[in-house]
């Protein structure tokens, strides 16, 4: 009876280009489902159920965390409190675009891409939450306050800017000039996906790597006085191994890349990586509280200023920019006729 309303899923060879997965041969749902068989299709399994609830259920861990720190400290009073509110604001963010990315992906090849732009928007509006609570909470003392320090959050905001424009781009390349309503130019995703991976991989490691510079410096690199050398660089090094684990399942695609049709529906990279990114961001969140709590009076008294523009300011203007960035790059896709469906498939 039940498979009476649960609609099929299909082969790889059933399902457009666009809508393929490295190695991942079944499980596929079909590439013009309406948003109601999406939402029931997460009860069904199907290559992306799991990839729907590893970030679905975690979404609704980090909500009940925003919640309890917005009501427990007061935070709007609380100018101390704001880089973290952001922080848990964007760890909110990030595993809800993305669950809904990947329950909405398939109601046609246009909804997918414009659904995982919001999902890489989401990403790198995390990535700025996370420059904005290091800036605050994690710096070492050695660079507190240096010019570094001071321009830290800036460089985050251009970088954010950078990394959603190029991880859209690594999509379609560039809105009018090179896809439009019914045709696509240069280097779709499905022609050239080495190029596409690559691009977006470099997109998500820059800001990546920049945003973590005072804590691999402080974690790894300073010697004597001054490298708030306490409890929490374990957690710091937690987190940055489960980071590099994340990456690394992202851009490899293992294990499905070396037995294709084995982990179609449990236990391929996606998955893998979407766990270990909740993981590491769990890790990351109990450091930067741990630092925050326990360095608070350190950092009242040495560091700037907790201000306004250096943390909601910040936020705001990043998801502006994010938000226009994916209306530009989806526009050509929104005014776009069935043609493009039908040259989709
Ligand atoms: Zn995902």
């Amino acid at each position: 009876m039940l498979s009476l309303i649960k609609p099929p899923v299909l082969s790889i060879n059933q399902v457009p280009k666009v809508f393929h997965e490295d190695s991942i041969m079944s499980g596929y749902r079909h590439p013009r489902s309406s948003a109601t068989d999406c939402i029931l299709s997460v009860f069904q399994m199907t290559n992306e159920t799991l990839n729907i609830w590893t970030h679905f259920l975690p979404t609704w861990y980090f909500l009940w965390k925003l919640v309890t720190v917005v009501l427990m400290h007061s935070a709007w009073q609380d100018s101390y409190t704001w880089p973290l509110v952001i922080y848990l604001l964007s760890v909110c963010m990030y595993p809800l675009a993305s669950s809904c990315a990947h329950t909405f992906s398939s109601m046609s090849a246009r909804a997918r891409h414009i659904c995982f732009f919001f999902d890489y928007g989401a990403l790198s509006f995390y990535s700025l939450g996370s420059a904005i609570t290091y800036s605050f909470y994690v710096f070492p003392d050695k660079w507190t306050n240096s010019t570094f320090h001071q321009y830290f959050i800036p460089i985050a905001v251009v970088n954010t800017i950078i990394c959603t424009g190029l991880a859209c781009y690594s999509r379609l390349g560039l809105p009018f000039l090179q896809y439009n309503h019914d045709i696509v130019k240069r280097f779709p995703e499905s022609q050239s996906p080495k190029f596409s991976k690559g691009l977006r991989v470099l997109a998500f490691a820059y800001p990546y790597l920049f945003d973590n510079i005072p804590l691999f410096y402080r974690v790894f690199l300073c010697t004597g006085e001054g490298c708030t050398n306490n409890d929490t660089n374990v957690l710091h090094v937690y987190h940055i191994a489960l980071a590099f684990l994340t990456g690394f399942l992202f851009a490899t695609h293992l294990p499905e890349r070396l037995a294709p049709g084995s982990f179609d529906y449990i236990g391929h990279s996606h998955q893998l990586f979407h766990v270990c990114a909740i993981l590491g961001t769990h890790s990351q969140m109990q450091a930067i509280e741990q630092d925050m709590m326990i360095r608070k009076s350190w950092l009242l008294e040495n560091s700037m200023p907790f201000t306004f523009g250096g943390s909601i300011g910040a936020a705001l203007l990043c998801l502006v920019t994010n938000l226009t960035t994916i209306f530009l790059f989806s526009l050509p896709l929104l005014l776009s006729s069935r043609s493009e469906e039908r040259k989709a498939k």
